[in-house]
């Protein structure tokens, strides 16, 4: 809840900041394009210096310093995402697309919780609305603007015990787009899809925007409805993830889901011109689905929800699960005829397609679990089908079945007793299926 002045304040920090990372990716590229090698943090932390001290840029030198070297310290990030393969080449910054800047030094802030205030370096004393209590000491602040309204992320830190993972079965879980998740039990969760339910409406206001005359004040009034319109999607979609999340993380100690790449699915369906892609349409209807409804950043939360739980998030590889049967392990393509169901055309075998995808991924966590206590390797998922389906089964099918069962005695000093967990399982799965293959 800033004053005037400290609202224009925080706009020019936020701009400063993403000058200098503007700036900063500029002389790298131009670096890069000449053949020369990229500077690291520390050197260009100097020529931080030089534009600050540049005459014509006071108002640079009138941002906190600090500030300016986090934005740098973000741009090195991005470079070091990029080059690990899990990010895109690091973009310029756009004014009002994530405006923000972090205070990195907790002894210049000072919280004062009881009077719901917060001091910040050339800022001063600023009054905020509590979302929750922190707990722990301050270690950084990070300022932000979203739809018009600012807010300070404040990340503390302090000891937890190990938490003791609750007693229950290990689940495992199948993204789609039909069913958000469907679990091994047969149970789902349907997708919020609040992109789709909004998008008529956003696309109305759009349209309407797109008639003004831009930057008129109409326009204006135009803008901000639509943009309304985009935090409305923005945070349904953040709670419903949340609140799917944390359900999951309090009732399961393991779960195990598919593998996501992020890499992979936000890659243009279309292709290259040399290498068009197929199925064009699906696929990108399919990706577009996969970003609306937050996978990544389902996973992400499931992830650190489940830890903070005492428990363990299994990421598995996702090859075949929807085309092995759960009963007597038999692949091929023709095993799922229609979408929605899954039926076997080795042993008959029949259930919900997503149910059985969710079974054999299940499946795969705990012999992923049962390989990682015993140190064995995992064998490598051997390539992607091509062609005629039916050629998986002998060529390029990973041969999940080899994977190492149950162990036997393995320390741990984890409070999950995970081989246990794969042996009580499989003993569990043996016989719930003896009937289906004497059948
Ligand atoms: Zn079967």
């Amino acid at each position: 809840m800033p004053n005037g002045e400290q609202e224009r304040d925080m706009r020019r920090f936020a701009g400063s900041a993403r000058f200098v990372f503007n700036k900063a990716l500029a002389m790298q590229k131009a670096r890069y394009e000449q053949g020369e090698k990229k500077l690291g943090y520390f050197e260009i932390c100097k020529s931080l210096t030089e534009w600050r001290n540049d005459p014509e840029a006071v108002w640079l030198s009138e941002a906190p310093v600090h500030t300016l070297q986090q934005s740098l310290k973000d741009l090195e990030r991005s470079y070091t995402n990029f080059f690990a393969k899990r990010a895109d080449f690091p973009r310029f910054k756009k004014r009002g697309q994530s405006d923000s800047f972090r205070y990195p030094d907790p002894k210049q802030i000072k919280l004062d919780q009881g009077n719901n205030r917060i001091f910040l370096p050339k800022l001063g004393w600023l009054r905020y609305r509590n979302s929750r209590n922190v707990l722990g000491s301050v270690r950084n602040v990070t300022i932000s603007r979203s739809n018009g309204k600012w807010f300070a992320s404040i990340q503390t830190q302090r000891q937890v015990e190990q938490p003791q993972a609750i007693e229950s079965a290990p689940i495992g879980i199948d993204m789609g787009v039909t069913q958000f998740v469907a679990f091994n039990d047969g149970s789902f969760v349907a997708p919020l899809n609040s992109f789709k339910k909004h998008q008529q409406r956003l696309a109305k206001y759009q349209r309407r925007m797109a008639r003004k005359i831009k930057f008129s004040s109409n326009w204006k009034k135009a803008k901000a409805r639509v943009q309304k319109i985009q935090s409305d999607i923005a945070n349904a979609r953040k709670d419903f993830l949340h609140k799917t999340s944390t359900a999951i993380s309090k009732n399961h100690a393991v779960v195990c889901m598919e593998d996501l790449q992020v890499r992979n699915m936000s890659k243009s369906a279309k292709g290259t011109v040399e290498k068009p892609g197929k199925n064009v349409r699906q696929k990108s209807g399919l990706n577009r689905a996969i970003l609306d409804q937050g996978w990544f950043e389902f996973r992400r939360q499931l992830d650190y929800k489940v830890q903070w739980a005492g428990g363990k998030l299994v990421l598995v590889p996702a090859h075949y699960t929807s085309q092995t049967c759960p009963s007597c392990n038999h692949v091929l393509a023709d095993n799922r005829l229609i979408q929605a169901e899954f039926l076997c055309v080795e042993c008959g075998y029949e259930n919900n397609a997503d149910t059985v995808g969710a079974m054999n991924i299940l499946e795969r966590g705990l012999r992923l679990i049962a390989c990682q206590a015993s140190g064995a390797v995992m064998p490598p998922a051997t390539g992607t089908r091509r062609g005629d389906p039916r050629s998986a089964t002998t060529k390029s099918q990973p041969d999940f079945a080899a994977w190492p069962g149950p162990l036997q005695a393995t320390q741990s000093n984890n409070s999950l007793d995970l081989p246990q967990l794969w042996c009580s399982w499989e003993a569990a799965r043996s016989s719930s299926f003896c009937k289906c293959r004497e059948s």
